[in-house]
Protein backbone atom coordinates (compact mmCIF):
# COMPACT_ATOMS: atom_id res chain seq x y z
CA UNK A 1 0.00 0.00 0.00
CA UNK A 2 3.08 2.65 -1.26
CA UNK A 3 2.78 5.01 -4.13
CA UNK A 4 5.38 3.39 -6.79
CA UNK A 5 7.54 6.12 -8.67
CA UNK A 6 4.98 6.16 -11.21
CA UNK A 7 2.19 7.17 -8.85
CA UNK A 8 1.31 10.47 -7.43
CA UNK A 9 -1.50 9.74 -4.45
CA UNK A 10 -4.22 12.38 -2.29
CA UNK A 11 -5.24 10.15 0.37
CA UNK A 12 -7.23 12.44 3.15
CA UNK A 13 -7.48 10.00 6.32
CA UNK A 14 -9.77 13.48 8.13
CA UNK A 15 -11.53 16.30 7.10
CA UNK A 16 -13.02 15.55 3.58
CA UNK A 17 -16.88 14.78 4.38
CA UNK A 18 -16.56 16.65 7.58
CA UNK A 19 -15.69 20.43 9.21
CA UNK A 20 -12.75 19.31 11.70
CA UNK A 21 -9.84 17.28 12.25
CA UNK A 22 -8.33 17.72 8.95
CA UNK A 23 -5.26 15.34 8.05
CA UNK A 24 -3.85 14.68 4.72
CA UNK A 25 -1.24 12.87 2.79
CA UNK A 26 0.49 12.97 -0.49
CA UNK A 27 2.32 10.23 -1.77
CA UNK A 28 4.99 9.44 -4.45
CA UNK A 29 7.50 7.33 -5.03
CA UNK A 30 6.70 5.14 -1.74
CA UNK A 31 7.15 8.40 0.02
CA UNK A 32 4.52 10.57 2.28
CA UNK A 33 3.90 14.22 3.27
CA UNK A 34 1.49 15.00 5.98
CA UNK A 35 -0.41 18.36 5.74
CA UNK A 36 -1.82 19.05 9.11
CA UNK A 37 -2.98 17.00 11.67
CA UNK A 38 -5.83 18.02 13.79
CA UNK A 39 -8.31 17.64 15.78
CA UNK A 40 -12.17 17.14 15.72
CA UNK A 41 -14.26 20.26 16.56
CA UNK A 42 -16.98 17.14 17.75
CA UNK A 43 -16.88 16.82 21.71
CA UNK A 44 -16.10 14.03 23.41
CA UNK A 45 -19.21 13.69 24.90
CA UNK A 46 -20.88 13.14 22.12
CA UNK A 47 -19.01 9.79 21.46
CA UNK A 48 -20.30 8.32 24.27
CA UNK A 49 -22.87 5.84 23.98
CA UNK A 50 -23.28 2.25 25.21
CA UNK A 51 -20.34 1.08 23.67
CA UNK A 52 -18.32 3.68 24.32
CA UNK A 53 -19.72 4.90 27.94
CA UNK A 54 -16.16 6.20 29.06
CA UNK A 55 -15.79 8.75 26.68
CA UNK A 56 -17.11 11.70 28.82
CA UNK A 57 -13.61 11.03 30.47
CA UNK A 58 -11.85 12.20 27.05
CA UNK A 59 -10.28 15.63 26.18
CA UNK A 60 -9.48 15.37 22.02
CA UNK A 61 -11.21 13.54 19.50
CA UNK A 62 -8.74 13.21 16.66
CA UNK A 63 -8.64 10.88 13.42
CA UNK A 64 -6.95 7.59 13.30
CA UNK A 65 -3.61 7.93 11.85
CA UNK A 66 -2.62 4.01 12.08
CA UNK A 67 -2.65 3.70 8.37
CA UNK A 68 0.59 6.14 8.53
CA UNK A 69 1.63 5.37 11.74
CA UNK A 70 2.67 1.54 10.32
CA UNK A 71 4.24 3.48 7.50
CA UNK A 72 6.29 6.13 9.33
CA UNK A 73 9.29 5.36 7.53
CA UNK A 74 7.71 6.32 4.65
CA UNK A 75 6.59 9.48 5.98
CA UNK A 76 8.82 12.63 5.37
CA UNK A 77 7.38 15.72 7.21
CA UNK A 78 4.17 17.08 8.53
CA UNK A 79 3.51 20.11 7.12
CA UNK A 80 0.99 22.87 9.13
CA UNK A 81 -0.93 25.16 6.79
CA UNK A 82 -1.85 27.21 9.80
CA UNK A 83 -2.76 27.35 13.71
CA UNK A 84 -6.32 26.27 14.14
CA UNK A 85 -7.18 23.46 16.14
CA UNK A 86 -9.04 21.46 13.51
CA UNK A 87 -5.56 21.69 11.29
CA UNK A 88 -3.23 21.52 14.55
CA UNK A 89 -4.57 20.13 17.59
CA UNK A 90 -3.78 16.34 16.93
CA UNK A 91 0.13 16.66 16.65
CA UNK A 92 0.94 16.34 20.20
CA UNK A 93 -0.78 13.39 20.52
CA UNK A 94 -0.11 11.95 16.62
CA UNK A 95 3.89 12.92 16.21
CA UNK A 96 5.39 10.97 19.11
CA UNK A 97 4.18 8.02 17.42
CA UNK A 98 5.96 9.40 14.00
CA UNK A 99 8.96 11.77 15.04
CA UNK A 100 9.53 13.20 11.96
CA UNK A 101 10.18 16.96 11.28
CA UNK A 102 7.26 19.37 11.09
CA UNK A 103 7.13 22.45 8.86
CA UNK A 104 5.32 25.75 10.28
CA UNK A 105 5.13 29.33 10.24
CA UNK A 106 6.94 31.47 13.12
CA UNK A 107 3.07 31.82 14.62
CA UNK A 108 2.07 28.32 14.17
CA UNK A 109 4.94 26.82 15.51
CA UNK A 110 4.82 28.73 18.76
CA UNK A 111 0.99 28.02 19.27
CA UNK A 112 2.58 24.25 18.81
CA UNK A 113 5.42 24.51 21.13
CA UNK A 114 3.12 25.18 23.35
CA UNK A 115 1.00 22.90 23.36
CA UNK A 116 3.66 20.58 23.40
CA UNK A 117 4.92 21.90 26.77
CA UNK A 118 0.89 21.92 28.15
CA UNK A 119 1.17 17.78 27.34
CA UNK A 120 4.52 17.81 29.71
CA UNK A 121 6.66 17.42 26.40
CA UNK A 122 9.54 19.48 26.59
CA UNK A 123 12.03 17.55 24.19
CA UNK A 124 13.97 19.65 21.19
CA UNK A 125 11.20 19.12 18.95
CA UNK A 126 12.43 19.09 15.24
CA UNK A 127 10.37 22.28 14.04
CA UNK A 128 11.06 23.85 11.00
CA UNK A 129 9.90 27.48 10.33
CA UNK A 130 9.17 28.67 7.24
CA UNK A 131 8.45 32.19 5.78
CA UNK A 132 6.23 32.69 2.71
CA UNK A 133 7.55 31.86 -1.08
CA UNK A 134 10.27 29.57 0.93
CA UNK A 135 10.36 26.75 -0.93
CA UNK A 136 12.14 23.45 0.04
CA UNK A 137 12.70 19.96 -0.89
CA UNK A 138 11.38 17.42 1.23
CA UNK A 139 11.59 13.91 -0.10
CA UNK A 140 10.68 13.39 -3.57
CA UNK A 141 7.94 16.50 -3.05
CA UNK A 142 8.82 20.58 -3.87
CA UNK A 143 6.81 22.82 -1.18
CA UNK A 144 6.57 26.17 -1.72
CA UNK A 145 4.68 28.34 0.93
CA UNK A 146 2.42 30.65 -0.32
CA UNK A 147 1.02 33.19 2.00
CA UNK A 148 -2.57 33.18 1.80
CA UNK A 149 -5.70 35.34 4.02
CA UNK A 150 -8.08 33.57 6.26
CA UNK A 151 -8.93 34.42 10.01
CA UNK A 152 -5.75 34.02 11.84
CA UNK A 153 -1.94 34.97 11.75
CA UNK A 154 0.03 33.50 9.23
CA UNK A 155 -2.03 31.49 7.19
CA UNK A 156 -0.31 29.65 3.99
CA UNK A 157 -0.96 27.72 1.34
CA UNK A 158 0.75 24.72 -0.42
CA UNK A 159 2.39 24.57 -3.95
CA UNK A 160 3.14 20.75 -3.89
CA UNK A 161 5.64 20.33 -7.06
CA UNK A 162 6.75 16.25 -8.30
CA UNK A 163 8.05 14.88 -11.17
CA UNK A 164 4.45 13.63 -11.91
CA UNK A 165 2.59 16.72 -11.36
CA UNK A 166 1.79 19.83 -9.35
CA UNK A 167 -0.69 20.32 -6.48
CA UNK A 168 -1.84 23.58 -5.11
CA UNK A 169 -3.30 22.83 -1.86
CA UNK A 170 -5.41 25.90 -0.66
CA UNK A 171 -5.69 25.08 2.89
CA UNK A 172 -8.25 27.26 4.41
CA UNK A 173 -8.20 30.86 3.18
CA UNK A 174 -10.58 33.78 1.62
CA UNK A 175 -10.06 36.56 -0.70
CA UNK A 176 -9.22 39.27 1.73
CA UNK A 177 -7.67 42.65 0.11
CA UNK A 178 -7.85 44.32 3.88
CA UNK A 179 -7.13 41.95 6.12
CA UNK A 180 -5.96 44.04 9.34
CA UNK A 181 -2.93 41.87 10.14
CA UNK A 182 -0.30 40.09 7.84
CA UNK A 183 -0.28 40.44 4.02
CA UNK A 184 -3.24 41.54 1.81
CA UNK A 185 -4.33 38.67 -0.39
CA UNK A 186 -2.11 38.63 -3.83
CA UNK A 187 -4.23 37.64 -6.67
CA UNK A 188 -0.99 38.14 -8.95
CA UNK A 189 0.55 35.24 -6.68
CA UNK A 190 -2.40 32.76 -7.50
CA UNK A 191 -3.22 34.14 -11.10
CA UNK A 192 0.91 33.46 -11.66
CA UNK A 193 0.17 29.03 -10.74
CA UNK A 194 -1.94 29.31 -13.91
CA UNK A 195 1.52 29.33 -16.18
CA UNK A 196 2.44 26.03 -14.13
CA UNK A 197 -0.72 23.52 -15.38
CA UNK A 198 -1.63 22.69 -11.79
CA UNK A 199 -2.76 19.09 -11.96
CA UNK A 200 -5.31 19.75 -8.98
CA UNK A 201 -6.59 22.07 -6.63
CA UNK A 202 -7.42 20.91 -3.44
CA UNK A 203 -9.66 23.50 -1.78
CA UNK A 204 -11.41 24.57 1.05
CA UNK A 205 -15.70 24.15 0.93
CA UNK A 206 -16.62 24.97 4.35
CA UNK A 207 -18.46 28.39 2.78
CA UNK A 208 -19.30 27.08 -0.99
CA UNK A 209 -23.08 26.92 0.08
CA UNK A 210 -22.81 30.96 0.73
CA UNK A 211 -23.62 33.39 -2.61
CA UNK A 212 -21.20 36.40 -3.36
CA UNK A 213 -17.74 37.00 -1.68
CA UNK A 214 -16.56 36.31 1.81
CA UNK A 215 -16.88 39.36 3.97
CA UNK A 216 -13.34 41.12 4.76
CA UNK A 217 -11.98 41.38 8.40
CA UNK A 218 -12.07 45.22 8.12
CA UNK A 219 -15.68 45.48 7.75
CA UNK A 220 -15.85 44.29 11.65
CA UNK A 221 -14.32 47.55 12.77
CA UNK A 222 -17.46 49.56 11.54
CA UNK A 223 -20.20 47.56 12.11
CA UNK A 224 -18.14 46.41 16.07
CA UNK A 225 -17.48 50.67 16.69
CA UNK A 226 -21.00 51.19 16.05
CA UNK A 227 -22.91 49.34 18.68
CA UNK A 228 -19.47 49.64 21.00
CA UNK A 229 -19.74 53.46 20.39
CA UNK A 230 -23.61 53.39 21.46
CA UNK A 231 -23.13 51.24 24.30
CA UNK A 232 -24.20 52.55 27.94
CA UNK A 233 -22.28 50.48 30.81
CA UNK A 234 -19.91 47.63 30.38
CA UNK A 235 -19.31 45.80 26.67
CA UNK A 236 -17.81 42.45 26.69
CA UNK A 237 -17.14 40.92 23.35
CA UNK A 238 -16.24 37.22 22.35
CA UNK A 239 -14.52 35.74 19.80
CA UNK A 240 -11.77 33.10 18.38
CA UNK A 241 -8.77 33.60 20.37
CA UNK A 242 -6.52 33.16 17.40
CA UNK A 243 -8.26 36.10 15.32
CA UNK A 244 -5.42 38.33 16.72
CA UNK A 245 -6.67 41.15 13.74
CA UNK A 246 -10.08 40.79 15.46
CA UNK A 247 -8.47 41.75 19.33
CA UNK A 248 -6.60 44.49 17.14
CA UNK A 249 -9.59 45.86 16.14
CA UNK A 250 -11.13 45.88 18.99
CA UNK A 251 -8.28 47.51 21.13
CA UNK A 252 -8.66 50.37 18.19
CA UNK A 253 -12.18 50.77 18.92
CA UNK A 254 -11.60 51.06 22.66
CA UNK A 255 -9.03 53.94 21.96
CA UNK A 256 -11.71 55.60 20.26
CA UNK A 257 -14.35 55.00 22.67
CA UNK A 258 -12.26 56.15 25.69
CA UNK A 259 -12.35 52.23 27.01
CA UNK A 260 -9.89 50.26 29.00
CA UNK A 261 -9.31 46.52 27.28
CA UNK A 262 -9.12 43.18 29.03
CA UNK A 263 -8.05 39.80 28.09
CA UNK A 264 -10.69 37.35 30.06
CA UNK A 265 -10.09 33.78 29.21
CA UNK A 266 -6.60 31.97 29.15
CA UNK A 267 -6.47 30.77 25.24
CA UNK A 268 -6.99 34.64 24.76
CA UNK A 269 -3.54 35.57 26.64
CA UNK A 270 -1.52 32.99 25.25
CA UNK A 271 -2.61 33.65 21.96
CA UNK A 272 -1.58 37.68 22.78
CA UNK A 273 1.43 36.46 24.13
CA UNK A 274 2.14 34.39 21.31
CA UNK A 275 1.63 37.32 18.60
CA UNK A 276 3.22 39.50 21.01
CA UNK A 277 6.62 36.90 20.68
CA UNK A 278 6.59 36.76 17.00
CA UNK A 279 6.30 40.34 16.74
CA UNK A 280 2.52 40.72 14.93
CA UNK A 281 1.03 42.78 18.34
CA UNK A 282 1.01 46.33 17.77
CA UNK A 283 3.34 48.13 21.19
CA UNK A 284 0.94 50.63 20.87
CA UNK A 285 -2.10 48.56 21.55
CA UNK A 286 -2.07 48.06 25.29
CA UNK A 287 -3.78 46.19 27.28
CA UNK A 288 -5.10 46.41 31.27
CA UNK A 289 -5.06 44.01 33.47
CA UNK A 290 -8.22 41.56 34.45
CA UNK A 291 -8.26 42.35 38.21
CA UNK A 292 -7.93 45.93 37.63
CA UNK A 293 -11.17 45.96 35.35
CA UNK A 294 -13.48 45.44 38.78
CA UNK A 295 -12.69 49.01 39.55
CA UNK A 296 -13.33 51.03 36.36
CA UNK A 297 -16.51 52.97 36.06
CA UNK A 298 -19.14 51.09 33.64
CA UNK A 299 -17.95 52.61 30.69
CA UNK A 300 -15.07 52.90 30.64
CA UNK A 301 -14.73 48.86 30.20
CA UNK A 302 -14.08 46.65 27.36
CA UNK A 303 -13.71 43.16 28.20
CA UNK A 304 -12.70 40.49 25.47
CA UNK A 305 -13.54 37.28 27.00
CA UNK A 306 -13.18 33.40 25.64
CA UNK A 307 -16.50 30.95 25.29
CA UNK A 308 -18.47 32.18 22.38
CA UNK A 309 -19.15 28.78 21.92
CA UNK A 310 -21.29 28.58 24.97
CA UNK A 311 -18.04 26.51 26.55
CA UNK A 312 -18.91 25.66 30.48
CA UNK A 313 -15.64 26.68 31.68
CA UNK A 314 -15.30 29.73 29.76
CA UNK A 315 -14.82 33.41 31.23
CA UNK A 316 -18.25 34.23 28.88
CA UNK A 317 -20.39 31.50 30.50
CA UNK A 318 -19.07 31.94 34.16
CA UNK A 319 -19.51 35.50 33.92
CA UNK A 320 -23.45 35.44 32.58
CA UNK A 321 -23.50 33.20 36.08
CA UNK A 322 -22.00 35.90 37.75
CA UNK A 323 -19.66 33.55 39.30
CA UNK A 324 -15.99 34.76 37.33
CA UNK A 325 -13.47 36.16 39.88
CA UNK A 326 -12.69 39.33 38.17
CA UNK A 327 -15.37 41.64 37.24
CA UNK A 328 -19.83 40.96 37.42
CA UNK A 329 -21.98 42.05 34.41
CA UNK A 330 -24.82 44.02 35.27
CA UNK A 331 -28.12 45.22 33.66
CA UNK A 332 -27.64 47.37 30.84
CA UNK A 333 -24.63 45.76 30.26
CA UNK A 334 -23.35 44.41 26.34
CA UNK A 335 -22.93 41.35 25.19
CA UNK A 336 -21.29 41.36 21.87
CA UNK A 337 -20.83 37.76 20.19
CA UNK A 338 -18.10 38.48 17.10
CA UNK A 339 -18.04 34.87 16.08
CA UNK A 340 -20.27 32.01 14.20
CA UNK A 341 -22.23 29.04 15.69
CA UNK A 342 -20.12 26.22 15.21
CA UNK A 343 -22.83 23.44 14.18
CA UNK A 344 -23.25 21.57 17.04
CA UNK A 345 -22.88 24.24 19.53
CA UNK A 346 -26.33 25.88 19.21
CA UNK A 347 -27.34 24.10 22.95
CA UNK A 348 -24.72 25.54 24.78
CA UNK A 349 -24.68 29.07 23.19
CA UNK A 350 -28.53 29.80 23.87
CA UNK A 351 -28.14 28.86 27.60
CA UNK A 352 -25.59 31.34 27.86
CA UNK A 353 -27.36 33.63 25.71
CA UNK A 354 -30.87 33.35 27.55
CA UNK A 355 -29.17 33.85 31.07
CA UNK A 356 -27.69 37.03 29.74
CA UNK A 357 -31.20 38.16 28.34
CA UNK A 358 -32.97 36.87 31.41
CA UNK A 359 -30.68 39.79 33.42
CA UNK A 360 -31.77 42.48 30.86
CA UNK A 361 -28.01 42.40 29.43
CA UNK A 362 -28.26 43.12 25.76
CA UNK A 363 -26.90 40.64 23.51
CA UNK A 364 -25.50 41.09 19.84
CA UNK A 365 -25.02 37.43 17.64
CA UNK A 366 -23.64 37.49 14.48
CA UNK A 367 -26.51 35.79 12.35
CA UNK A 368 -29.29 38.03 13.33
CA UNK A 369 -27.09 41.48 14.29
CA UNK A 370 -27.27 44.05 11.70
CA UNK A 371 -24.05 45.43 11.32
CA UNK A 372 -21.02 43.13 10.35
CA UNK A 373 -19.73 41.95 13.91
CA UNK A 374 -17.66 38.87 12.10
CA UNK A 375 -16.06 37.97 9.06
CA UNK A 376 -16.03 34.20 8.20
CA UNK A 377 -11.87 32.87 7.40
CA UNK A 378 -13.91 30.68 4.48
CA UNK A 379 -14.15 31.39 1.05
CA UNK A 380 -17.88 31.94 -0.23
CA UNK A 381 -19.00 30.46 -4.06
CA UNK A 382 -17.42 33.44 -6.01
CA UNK A 383 -14.35 33.24 -3.84
CA UNK A 384 -14.05 29.73 -4.85
CA UNK A 385 -14.85 30.41 -8.79
CA UNK A 386 -12.36 33.11 -8.91
CA UNK A 387 -9.27 31.49 -7.66
CA UNK A 388 -10.58 28.32 -9.67
CA UNK A 389 -10.31 30.58 -12.90
CA UNK A 390 -6.92 31.91 -12.04
CA UNK A 391 -5.18 28.75 -10.87
CA UNK A 392 -7.04 26.73 -13.75
CA UNK A 393 -6.15 23.33 -12.67
CA UNK A 394 -7.16 20.07 -14.33
CA UNK A 395 -8.53 18.94 -11.40
CA UNK A 396 -10.90 20.04 -8.43
CA UNK A 397 -10.05 18.34 -5.42
CA UNK A 398 -13.12 19.27 -2.80
CA UNK A 399 -11.87 19.01 1.18
CA UNK A 400 -12.60 21.43 4.30
CA UNK A 401 -16.59 20.47 4.26
CA UNK A 402 -19.62 18.01 4.56
CA UNK A 403 -20.90 16.03 1.28
CA UNK A 404 -23.33 19.02 0.89
CA UNK A 405 -20.45 22.27 0.59
CA UNK A 406 -18.01 19.44 -0.82
CA UNK A 407 -20.76 19.21 -3.82
CA UNK A 408 -21.11 23.20 -3.98
CA UNK A 409 -17.48 23.80 -4.15
CA UNK A 410 -17.31 21.27 -7.03
CA UNK A 411 -19.87 23.03 -8.71
CA UNK A 412 -18.29 26.20 -8.49
CA UNK A 413 -15.32 24.61 -9.78
CA UNK A 414 -17.09 23.61 -12.78
CA UNK A 415 -18.60 26.84 -13.73
CA UNK A 416 -15.33 28.07 -13.52
CA UNK A 417 -14.50 26.23 -16.33
CA UNK A 418 -12.52 23.76 -14.37
CA UNK A 419 -12.57 20.30 -16.95
CA UNK A 420 -12.78 17.47 -13.80
CA UNK A 421 -13.96 17.25 -10.42
CA UNK A 422 -12.93 14.69 -8.18
CA UNK A 423 -15.16 14.06 -4.83
CA UNK A 424 -14.55 11.10 -2.24
CA UNK A 425 -14.07 10.74 1.76
CA UNK A 426 -11.87 10.53 4.40
CA UNK A 427 -10.06 7.15 3.63
CA UNK A 428 -10.88 6.96 -0.22
CA UNK A 429 -7.38 7.12 -2.59
CA UNK A 430 -7.59 9.59 -4.84
CA UNK A 431 -4.90 8.67 -7.61
CA UNK A 432 -3.43 11.37 -9.55
CA UNK A 433 -1.25 9.69 -11.90
CA UNK A 434 -0.93 7.65 -14.12
CA UNK A 435 -4.38 7.29 -14.51
CA UNK A 436 -7.65 9.61 -12.63
CA UNK A 437 -9.42 7.39 -10.57
CA UNK A 438 -10.46 6.71 -6.82
CA UNK A 439 -10.47 3.98 -4.62
CA UNK A 440 -12.99 3.65 -2.08
CA UNK A 441 -12.45 2.92 1.23
CA UNK A 442 -9.09 2.00 0.30
CA UNK A 443 -8.25 2.81 4.20
CA UNK A 444 -10.05 1.96 7.35
CA UNK A 445 -10.58 5.61 8.94
CA UNK A 446 -12.88 6.72 12.36
CA UNK A 447 -12.13 8.71 15.22
CA UNK A 448 -10.02 8.46 18.27
CA UNK A 449 -10.85 10.04 21.66
CA UNK A 450 -7.35 10.94 23.98
CA UNK A 451 -8.10 11.16 27.76
CA UNK A 452 -7.17 14.06 29.01
CA UNK A 453 -3.66 13.85 30.72
ZN1 LIG B 1 -10.00 24.52 9.10
ZN1 LIG C 1 -8.62 27.60 9.75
Amino acid sequence: MLPNSQELWFLPLGGTGEIGMNLNLYGHSQQFIMVDCGASFQSPLDMADEHNPKAKRYDVVMPDASFIEARKDNLCAIVLTHAHEDHIGAVTEIWPNLRCPIYASAFTAEVLRRKFYQQGIYEDLPIVEVLPNMQLDIGPFTVKWLDITHSLPEPQALLIDTPLGSIFHTADWKIDYDPVIGNAFDKHKFSRLADQNILAMVCDSTNAVKEGFSTSEKACEQGLGEIISKAKGRVLVTCFASNIARLITLVRIANMTNRYVALFGRSLENMVSVARRCGIWPEDAKLTHRRHIGYLPRHEVLIIATGSQGEPRAALSRMAQNAYRDCDLDEGDTVIFSSIVIPGNEAPISKVVNLLKDRNIDVYQSETCEQTIHASGHPNREDLKQMYRWVKPAIAIPVHGEAEHMQANANAAREAGVAKQMLGFNGDLFILKPTRQIKRKFVKTGRVAIENR
